[in-house]
């Protein structure tokens, strides 16, 4: 698997950034994970839009939703430039009927609702979903592909189930919105010491910091986070890759 980081920040794009996108690829397949403000502009320094394979979301907020719309307007363009391509299957759960509709656009794209309790294949991922810990419905996903794991906790405050969901991972995308000395509870986000304890209980071999505070000196988390993680820490930079 080859992961690159297409944005990063938390809650919105720090000036010139991205939010939340994660461009997965294996054998050839590219599924985006997320797609949040900033993304699509950012995406196309790595991969022309309409070479997407599918899309999941972990949950509708806009700093993981916000570019959909103009995905679905760069493939429209590309189509009426000439170029051939199938509908994109953009997966998300259902539990917000609303937000789910807006994932068909013409035969662009066609939102396809994932069941969070069983596992899910795109192309060579294997998909497992986890509920987490945030104010709106959202699932962290183990994702498997040629014999290797990638976590990726979504929005969550930390949550024991974490431990087993995130096992002997290979690589732990893990959201870290908050410095150690704060609470992301009641907002449903995790700091770097949980993130850093998360890593060590699970047994991770890597841990990349991401979903990142606007504020503060970043490097803080690293360290905050190495306080209880001996393992590889990383914070997600942009077109960051990370091969397995
Ligand atoms: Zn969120």
């Amino acid at each position: 698997m080859k992961l690159t980081i297409i944005g990063y920040w938390g809650g919105y794009p720090k000036k010139n950034g991205a939010s939340s996108g994660y461009l997965l690829e294996h054998d050839g397949f590219q599924l985006l994970i997320d797609c949040g403000s900033g993304v699509l502009a950012k995406l196309q320094n790595v991969l022309e839009p309409e070479n997407l394979d599918a899309v999941i979301i972990s949950h509708y907020h806009p700093d993981h939703t916000a570019d959909i719309g103009v995905l679905q307007h760069a493939r429209l363009i590309q189509g009426f430039l000439g170029k051939d391509f199938p509908p994109l299957p953009i997966y998300g759960h259902h539990y917000d009927q609303y937000e789910f509709t807006k994932l068909t656009y013409k035969n662009i794209t066609t939102g396809i609702a994932y069941d969070p309790a069983e596992s899910l294949v795109i192309g060579p991922f294997q998909i497992t979903f986890l509920k987490t810990d945030h104010p709106v419905p959202c699932y962290a996903m183990r994702i498997e592909a040629g014999g290797k794991v990638i976590i990726y906790t979504a929005d969550s405050a930390f949550k024991e189930e974490f431990i087993e969901f995130g096992q002997g991972a290979d690589v732990l995308l893990c959201e870290c919105n908050f410095y150690g000395n704060q609470s992301g509870k009641a907002a449903g986000h995790m700091n770097s010491l949980e993130a850093g304890r998360f890593a060590n209980h699970a047994g991770v071999k890597q841990l990349i910091l991401t979903h990142l505070p606007h504020y503060g000196n970043l490097s803080d988390l690293l360290s905050e986070a190495s306080s209880e993680f001996t393992g590889i820490i990383k914070l997600a930079e942009e077109f960051q890759i990370i091969s397995l």
